[in-house]
């Protein structure tokens, strides 16, 4: 759909790129997002080794169903907040693991409580300096809203049957090439 490199830059551009939002209902998102900069959001691992706090709203929130995070989920997709590093404080050992990508061919890393194995984190090759937080280890997820943050889903393509897809979505059928 769109050729890109994935910037902080681009991802504004991309914000206002097209895709199913009118320019309307992008700028009224922003407002609301604007409003709530301050917010914190805290967050952490199921035995509560790691405890996180997010402050200030995504730039954008990932739904993947890439065959890599149906693996590393164990589920049917993965949803992540993407945060600028400088906003996410995470307290406890963390510990990672980094693999290839069998699409792109870059590295993406899985951060996970060392005594529990929660994924709290990925951080991405393609993405120096963003932190990708997996949505469900939030406290209280319910603020991660769609008329709100900007939704991407991510490899549509391999989205199993059993993982109904909403209407009206910004959906890619890979990564943001195509
Ligand atoms: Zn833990
Ligand atoms: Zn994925």
């Amino acid at each position: 759909m769109l050729a890109h490199k994935e910037t902080w830059a681009g991802l504004v551009s991309l914000a206002h790129a097209g895709g199913v939002m009118s320019p309307q209902s992008a700028q009224t998102k922003l407002a609301t997002r604007e409003k709530h900069v301050n917010d914190t959001h805290q967050g952490g691992c199921l035995c509560g080794a790691v405890r996180y706090t997010a402050t200030g709203q995504p730039k954008r929130v990932v739904v993947c169903h890439c065959a890599s995070c149906q693996r590393r989920t164990g589920s049917g997709f993965a949803v992540e907040a993407l945060f600028p590093e400088a906003q996410v404080n995470i307290e406890g050992e963390l510990r990672q693991y980094r693999f290839v990508s069998d699409s792109s061919g870059r590295w993406l890393e899985l951060n996970f409580c060392s005594q529990c194995g929660t994924n709290i984190c990925l951080t991405l090759e393609v993405l120096p300096g963003a932190r990708m937080l997996d949505a469900g280890t939030f406290d209280s997820p319910e603020w991660i809203d769609p008329r709100v943050h900007d939704f991407h889903y991510l490899f549509v393509r391999n989205a199993q049957c059993w993982s109904e897809l909403p209407d009206d979505i910004q959906a890619y059928a890979q990564f943001y090439g195509d």
